[in-house]
């Protein structure tokens, strides 16, 4: 495989990006961080409040990849550790109004070292009670390392979006050009080696015929708006085993390509649709597939 025919993310972080992405986030922890601390002082279901926990995290980190696309940020480093610091950040007005409304709202916790002192006064004596027994100490702390855990966790993996190649020359999202288009299967290897090397004959005839298999492709382009800049990427779909939906693997992760091949695919996906109607792919694909799996997995496999 040659890797250079491929999309990858220059790793660009505007600085620009990064702090505005970053204030949002901390307005994000700020009201939701807080919401959660407050629900968590008030609401004696431990299960409630660690669904919370989940959702406070997801919330925190889908709030980052949305403001990471904004932002022009192609780093999948820094979008993790903005998303990590979003989580962070959430996590600790959580305590602070947590610790705020179990003073009674007579004083605001925000001093970091006036939050760890008063933390280990509640581990001391213990949080709430769970059928007669009442953590404290280390068991109090286990269960707080795990609500941390949950909220970082989340927060890392919902800042992370599904890869969408970026054009470095117009410096601009490319944007959706073809979107789950099927066709039928064809043998990976030798369809990589065609598009590589600009072979795309053998291609674009498999895609004017109708998909008869349940086990086919996915073709997607993604293209630049301003320029002949153009991405590729197929996918593989087949049921799963146990019957219950599709599973998805690329097999050609963003191939760089032109407009030309967008508009020849075009044809071919016409004759192939007069050939079957859609109708007909419905039947084979109950649950039609986004393509959600990570692009860098077909390097990898
Ligand atoms: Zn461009």
């Amino acid at each position: 495989m040659d890797k250079s025919r491929y999309y990858q993310p220059s790793g660009t972080a505007p600085v620009g990006g990064i702090i505005s992405g970053m204030v949002t986030a901390l307005a994000v922890a700020f009201v939701l961080g807080g919401l959660y601390g407050i629900i968590d002082h008030y609401n004696p279901f431990i299960y409630i409040n660690f669904l919370g926990a989940l959702m406070l995290g997801a919330v925190s980190g889908g709030v980052v990849r949305w403001r990471v696309s904004q932002g022009k940020i192609r780093s999948r480093a820094i979008a993790r550790l903005m998303g990590l610091a979003a989580g962070v950040a959430s996590l600790y007005c959580a305590w602070g109004a947590y610790l705020t409304a179990l003073f009674e709202w007579e004083i605001i916790v925000v001093d970091p070292i006036e939050m760890f002192h008063f933390i280990d006064g509640v581990a001391q004596v213990g949080a709430w009670e769970m059928k007669g027994a009442r953590p404290t100490g280390m068991a109090l702390y286990s269960i707080w390392a795990i609500e941390a855990g949950v909220v970082f966790f989340f927060a890392y993996n919902a800042a992370l979006d599904n890869e969408i190649p970026y054009c470095e020359e117009c410096n601009e999202w490319t944007t959706s050009k073809l979107t789950n288009v099927h066709v039928p299967l064809m043998e990976a290897t030798t369809l990589n080696e065609d598009l590589e090397t600009e072979n795309y004959e053998p291609f674009l005839a498999n895609c004017s015929q109708p998909v008869v298999d349940a086990e086919h492709l996915v073709v997607t382009v993604n293209g630049c708006e301003n320029c002949d800049t153009h991405y590729l990427k197929v996918d593989r779909v087949k049921p799963k085993s146990d019957g219950d939906g599709v599973e998805t693997k690329v097999v050609t992760p963003w191939l760089k390509t032109d407009g030309q091949l967008l508009v020849d695919l075009q044809v071919r996906i016409a004759q192939a649709a007069a050939a079957a109607p859609p109708s007909a792919i419905e039947k084979l694909v109950p649950d039609a597939p986004p393509a959600e799996v990570d692009p860098k997995d077909a390097f990898e496999s």
